[in-house]
């Protein structure tokens, strides 16, 4: 099973706080975030990180389904 990530480059507000939480999923330039990985091991912290995103601009898809953020 693979779970990919996408982050929204239009919304992310480029708080940091993925990349905290999962730096091992997220990482931070200057501007926004980005997966580390496009496709990753099933993760809970992926899911966390969504949940966590003050702009929503984390979405963690499981064949083709939203699975992150959690409602
Ligand atoms: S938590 Fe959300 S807004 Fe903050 S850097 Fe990550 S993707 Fe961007």
């Amino acid at each position: 099973m693979t779970w990919r990530l996408h982050v929204d480059k239009t919304v992310c507000g480029a708080t940091g706080m993925c990349a905290a939480l999962a730096p091992d999923l997220f990482r931070l330039d200057e501007a926004y975030a980005e997966p580390v990985d496009a496709e990753i091991e099933p993760d809970e912290l992926a899911l966390d990180a969504a949940d966590q995103c003050p702009t929503q601009a984390i979405l963690v898809t499981e064949n083709g389904r939203e699975i992150g953020p959690r409602p």
